[in-house]
Protein backbone atom coordinates (compact mmCIF):
# COMPACT_ATOMS: atom_id res chain seq x y z
CA UNK A 1 0.00 0.00 0.00
CA UNK A 2 1.17 3.47 -0.93
CA UNK A 3 0.15 6.60 0.74
CA UNK A 4 0.01 10.09 -1.39
CA UNK A 5 -0.75 13.08 0.41
CA UNK A 6 -3.04 15.47 -2.11
CA UNK A 7 -2.76 19.02 -1.00
CA UNK A 8 -5.89 20.90 -2.55
CA UNK A 9 -4.70 24.44 -1.08
CA UNK A 10 -5.60 26.68 2.18
CA UNK A 11 -8.14 28.33 3.19
CA UNK A 12 -8.74 30.86 6.16
CA UNK A 13 -11.76 30.54 8.83
CA UNK A 14 -12.63 32.96 11.58
CA UNK A 15 -10.22 32.07 14.45
CA UNK A 16 -13.08 32.41 17.18
CA UNK A 17 -15.02 29.86 15.36
CA UNK A 18 -12.39 27.82 15.05
CA UNK A 19 -11.71 27.59 18.64
CA UNK A 20 -14.95 27.90 20.12
CA UNK A 21 -15.48 28.73 23.98
CA UNK A 22 -10.92 29.00 24.05
CA UNK A 23 -10.29 32.91 23.91
CA UNK A 24 -8.26 34.40 21.32
CA UNK A 25 -5.30 35.41 23.85
CA UNK A 26 -4.92 31.70 24.14
CA UNK A 27 -5.37 30.06 20.68
CA UNK A 28 -3.23 33.45 18.80
CA UNK A 29 -0.10 31.73 20.42
CA UNK A 30 -0.40 28.52 18.32
CA UNK A 31 -2.33 29.82 15.20
CA UNK A 32 -1.63 33.30 14.56
CA UNK A 33 -4.89 35.12 13.09
CA UNK A 34 -4.73 37.74 10.78
CA UNK A 35 -5.74 41.70 10.62
CA UNK A 36 -9.58 40.09 9.96
CA UNK A 37 -8.76 37.75 12.42
CA UNK A 38 -8.82 34.91 10.13
CA UNK A 39 -6.51 31.98 10.62
CA UNK A 40 -5.14 29.72 7.65
CA UNK A 41 -6.04 26.14 7.40
CA UNK A 42 -5.08 23.55 5.13
CA UNK A 43 -7.51 21.08 2.68
CA UNK A 44 -5.01 17.40 2.85
CA UNK A 45 -6.76 14.86 1.55
CA UNK A 46 -5.03 11.26 1.35
CA UNK A 47 -4.70 9.00 -1.50
CA UNK A 48 -4.42 5.27 -0.93
CA UNK A 49 -2.83 3.55 -3.77
CA UNK A 50 -3.41 -0.86 -3.01
CA UNK A 51 -3.53 -3.29 -5.77
CA UNK A 52 -6.42 -2.61 -7.80
CA UNK A 53 -7.77 0.37 -5.56
CA UNK A 54 -6.98 3.97 -5.48
CA UNK A 55 -8.92 5.43 -2.76
CA UNK A 56 -9.12 9.30 -2.08
CA UNK A 57 -10.54 10.68 1.23
CA UNK A 58 -12.43 13.75 0.50
CA UNK A 59 -11.70 16.49 -2.34
CA UNK A 60 -11.63 19.68 -0.90
CA UNK A 61 -13.58 22.61 -1.62
CA UNK A 62 -13.34 22.59 -5.96
CA UNK A 63 -14.40 25.72 -7.57
CA UNK A 64 -18.08 25.58 -8.45
CA UNK A 65 -19.33 28.84 -6.51
CA UNK A 66 -19.11 32.24 -7.33
CA UNK A 67 -16.36 35.05 -6.61
CA UNK A 68 -19.01 36.54 -3.47
CA UNK A 69 -18.19 32.29 -2.13
CA UNK A 70 -15.00 32.62 -2.34
CA UNK A 71 -14.19 35.78 -0.88
CA UNK A 72 -15.20 34.89 2.56
CA UNK A 73 -12.66 32.07 2.29
CA UNK A 74 -8.86 33.40 0.83
CA UNK A 75 -8.39 30.30 -1.18
CA UNK A 76 -4.39 30.29 -1.70
CA UNK A 77 -1.45 28.44 -2.15
CA UNK A 78 0.21 26.31 -4.94
CA UNK A 79 -1.16 23.34 -5.20
CA UNK A 80 -4.99 22.15 -6.21
CA UNK A 81 -6.76 18.94 -6.53
CA UNK A 82 -5.75 18.28 -10.20
CA UNK A 83 -1.94 19.13 -9.89
CA UNK A 84 -1.56 17.16 -6.60
CA UNK A 85 -3.19 14.12 -8.55
CA UNK A 86 -0.83 14.38 -11.09
CA UNK A 87 2.46 14.98 -9.34
CA UNK A 88 1.41 11.61 -7.48
CA UNK A 89 1.47 9.72 -10.68
CA UNK A 90 -2.58 9.93 -11.29
CA UNK A 91 -5.57 10.72 -13.54
CA UNK A 92 -9.11 11.79 -12.01
CA UNK A 93 -10.42 8.73 -13.88
CA UNK A 94 -8.20 6.30 -11.43
CA UNK A 95 -9.44 7.27 -8.73
CA UNK A 96 -11.88 3.85 -7.72
CA UNK A 97 -13.11 5.25 -4.57
CA UNK A 98 -14.00 8.84 -3.70
CA UNK A 99 -14.43 8.40 0.36
CA UNK A 100 -16.29 11.24 1.93
CA UNK A 101 -15.73 11.84 5.68
CA UNK A 102 -18.90 14.21 5.48
CA UNK A 103 -20.54 16.41 2.75
CA UNK A 104 -19.66 20.14 4.42
CA UNK A 105 -18.04 21.94 1.43
CA UNK A 106 -14.94 22.11 2.13
CA UNK A 107 -14.28 18.02 2.45
CA UNK A 108 -16.38 16.87 -1.06
CA UNK A 109 -16.56 20.24 -3.38
CA UNK A 110 -13.84 19.13 -5.79
CA UNK A 111 -16.21 15.69 -6.55
CA UNK A 112 -18.36 17.49 -8.73
CA UNK A 113 -17.25 20.00 -11.13
CA UNK A 114 -18.90 22.06 -14.32
CA UNK A 115 -18.52 19.71 -17.63
CA UNK A 116 -16.22 21.64 -20.33
CA UNK A 117 -17.96 24.87 -21.81
CA UNK A 118 -21.40 24.17 -20.03
CA UNK A 119 -23.23 24.89 -17.04
CA UNK A 120 -24.15 21.26 -16.18
CA UNK A 121 -22.54 19.19 -13.35
CA UNK A 122 -20.31 16.25 -13.58
CA UNK A 123 -18.26 13.73 -11.75
CA UNK A 124 -14.77 14.84 -11.27
CA UNK A 125 -13.96 11.47 -10.63
CA UNK A 126 -16.27 9.41 -13.69
CA UNK A 127 -15.20 6.22 -13.01
CA UNK A 128 -15.50 6.01 -8.93
CA UNK A 129 -18.06 5.39 -6.28
CA UNK A 130 -18.92 7.87 -4.08
CA UNK A 131 -18.64 6.96 -0.47
CA UNK A 132 -21.26 8.22 2.31
CA UNK A 133 -23.60 6.87 5.07
CA UNK A 134 -27.37 6.60 4.88
CA UNK A 135 -28.01 8.82 7.83
CA UNK A 136 -25.07 11.34 6.68
CA UNK A 137 -26.49 11.62 3.64
CA UNK A 138 -30.25 12.38 4.99
CA UNK A 139 -29.11 14.45 7.09
CA UNK A 140 -26.96 16.59 4.45
CA UNK A 141 -29.41 16.86 2.02
CA UNK A 142 -32.34 17.66 4.61
CA UNK A 143 -30.36 20.39 6.30
CA UNK A 144 -30.80 21.87 9.65
CA UNK A 145 -30.85 25.91 10.28
CA UNK A 146 -27.41 26.04 11.07
CA UNK A 147 -25.61 24.09 8.86
CA UNK A 148 -27.46 24.74 5.79
CA UNK A 149 -24.75 27.00 4.44
CA UNK A 150 -22.28 24.33 4.85
CA UNK A 151 -24.18 21.86 2.38
CA UNK A 152 -24.22 23.14 -1.31
CA UNK A 153 -26.45 21.53 -3.34
CA UNK A 154 -24.08 21.28 -6.22
CA UNK A 155 -21.75 19.54 -4.20
CA UNK A 156 -24.15 16.72 -3.18
CA UNK A 157 -27.09 16.11 -5.50
CA UNK A 158 -25.14 15.37 -8.74
CA UNK A 159 -23.47 12.35 -6.94
CA UNK A 160 -26.92 10.74 -6.25
CA UNK A 161 -27.98 11.82 -10.01
CA UNK A 162 -25.17 9.65 -11.52
CA UNK A 163 -25.66 6.02 -9.50
CA UNK A 164 -22.01 6.45 -8.37
CA UNK A 165 -23.31 7.13 -4.54
CA UNK A 166 -23.11 4.04 -2.25
CA UNK A 167 -23.46 3.85 1.86
CA UNK A 168 -21.09 2.44 4.28
CA UNK A 169 -22.89 0.70 6.90
CA UNK A 170 -21.73 0.79 10.61
CA UNK A 171 -20.98 -2.05 11.93
CA UNK A 172 -20.90 -3.82 8.49
CA UNK A 173 -17.53 -5.01 7.12
CA UNK A 174 -15.74 -1.89 5.29
CA UNK A 175 -16.54 -2.19 1.61
CA UNK A 176 -13.14 -0.60 0.94
CA UNK A 177 -10.72 -3.51 2.41
CA UNK A 178 -7.56 -0.71 3.07
CA UNK A 179 -9.94 0.61 6.14
CA UNK A 180 -9.47 -1.45 8.66
CA UNK A 181 -12.01 0.33 10.27
CA UNK A 182 -14.27 3.72 10.02
CA UNK A 183 -14.91 5.17 12.81
CA UNK A 184 -18.36 6.96 13.13
CA UNK A 185 -18.53 10.70 15.32
CA UNK A 186 -21.48 12.78 15.36
CA UNK A 187 -20.45 15.33 17.43
CA UNK A 188 -19.59 17.52 14.83
CA UNK A 189 -22.29 16.53 12.14
CA UNK A 190 -24.28 13.80 11.99
CA UNK A 191 -22.33 10.13 11.39
CA UNK A 192 -18.85 11.83 10.13
CA UNK A 193 -16.79 8.84 9.26
CA UNK A 194 -12.92 8.57 9.92
CA UNK A 195 -11.10 5.88 7.94
CA UNK A 196 -8.80 3.90 10.02
CA UNK A 197 -5.23 2.42 7.64
CA UNK A 198 -2.79 0.11 8.59
CA UNK A 199 0.06 1.51 7.40
CA UNK A 200 3.51 0.41 7.54
CA UNK A 201 3.18 -1.56 11.10
CA UNK A 202 0.52 1.82 12.50
CA UNK A 203 -2.51 2.27 12.83
CA UNK A 204 -3.42 5.73 10.85
CA UNK A 205 -6.50 7.82 11.44
CA UNK A 206 -7.60 10.26 9.26
CA UNK A 207 -9.09 12.94 11.52
CA UNK A 208 -11.65 15.21 9.36
CA UNK A 209 -13.26 17.39 11.44
CA UNK A 210 -12.74 15.53 14.49
CA UNK A 211 -9.56 17.20 15.74
CA UNK A 212 -9.02 19.96 12.65
CA UNK A 213 -5.06 20.38 13.88
CA UNK A 214 -2.46 19.96 16.53
CA UNK A 215 -3.73 22.86 18.28
CA UNK A 216 -7.17 21.00 19.05
CA UNK A 217 -5.65 18.55 20.83
CA UNK A 218 -6.20 19.69 24.46
CA UNK A 219 -10.29 19.06 25.29
CA UNK A 220 -12.35 22.36 25.29
CA UNK A 221 -10.66 23.16 22.13
CA UNK A 222 -14.15 22.55 19.94
CA UNK A 223 -15.27 23.90 17.09
CA UNK A 224 -17.98 26.56 17.25
CA UNK A 225 -19.69 25.04 13.90
CA UNK A 226 -19.95 21.54 16.04
CA UNK A 227 -23.54 20.90 16.06
CA UNK A 228 -23.16 19.23 19.45
CA UNK A 229 -20.10 20.06 20.81
CA UNK A 230 -20.51 17.89 24.38
CA UNK A 231 -20.69 15.07 22.16
CA UNK A 232 -17.62 16.25 20.68
CA UNK A 233 -15.83 16.57 24.12
CA UNK A 234 -16.75 12.60 25.15
CA UNK A 235 -15.88 11.74 21.49
CA UNK A 236 -11.99 13.38 21.32
CA UNK A 237 -12.08 12.29 24.86
CA UNK A 238 -12.23 8.46 24.08
CA UNK A 239 -10.61 9.12 20.72
CA UNK A 240 -7.41 10.63 21.89
CA UNK A 241 -7.18 7.99 25.12
CA UNK A 242 -7.34 5.15 22.85
CA UNK A 243 -4.43 7.09 19.96
CA UNK A 244 -1.58 7.69 22.79
CA UNK A 245 -2.54 3.86 24.38
CA UNK A 246 -1.82 2.58 21.24
CA UNK A 247 0.35 5.33 19.69
CA UNK A 248 -2.04 6.26 16.60
CA UNK A 249 -0.43 8.15 13.69
CA UNK A 250 -3.28 11.29 13.40
CA UNK A 251 -3.04 12.69 9.67
CA UNK A 252 -4.59 15.99 9.63
CA UNK A 253 -7.06 17.40 6.96
CA UNK A 254 -6.67 20.98 8.09
CA UNK A 255 -3.68 21.42 9.78
CA UNK A 256 -1.70 23.99 8.14
CA UNK A 257 1.80 23.00 9.06
CA UNK A 258 1.71 19.48 10.71
CA UNK A 259 0.75 16.41 8.34
CA UNK A 260 0.83 13.90 10.97
CA UNK A 261 0.95 13.58 14.75
CA UNK A 262 1.03 11.13 17.59
CA UNK A 263 -0.45 11.72 21.24
CA UNK A 264 0.38 10.97 24.39
CA UNK A 265 -0.73 10.62 28.07
CA UNK A 266 0.46 13.73 30.50
CA UNK A 267 -0.95 14.90 33.53
CA UNK A 268 -2.88 17.57 31.89
CA UNK A 269 -4.61 14.68 29.90
CA UNK A 270 -3.47 13.43 26.31
CA UNK A 271 -1.26 15.85 24.60
CA UNK A 272 0.98 16.38 21.54
CA UNK A 273 3.82 13.70 21.53
CA UNK A 274 5.56 14.31 17.69
CA UNK A 275 4.88 15.73 14.66
CA UNK A 276 6.06 14.34 11.18
CA UNK A 277 5.66 14.62 7.53
CA UNK A 278 3.81 11.12 6.23
CA UNK A 279 6.82 10.87 4.20
CA UNK A 280 8.82 10.49 7.07
CA UNK A 281 7.86 7.24 8.19
ZN1 LIG B 1 -16.95 19.84 8.70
Amino acid sequence: MTLHVIDTGFFKLDGGAMFGVVPKTIWQRSNPADDNNLCTWAMRCLLIEDGNRLILIDNGIGDKQDAKFFSHYYLHGDASLQSSLKKAGFAPEDVTDMFLTHLHFDHCGGGVKYKNGDRALELAFPNATYWSNTDHWKWATEPNAREKASFLKENILPIQESGHLKFFVPGQTSPIPQFTDVLYMNGHTDKMMLPVLNYKGHKLVYMADLLPSVGHIPLPYVMGYDTRPLLTLDEKSAFLNKAADENYILFFEHDAVNECCTVQHTDKGVRLKETFRLSEL
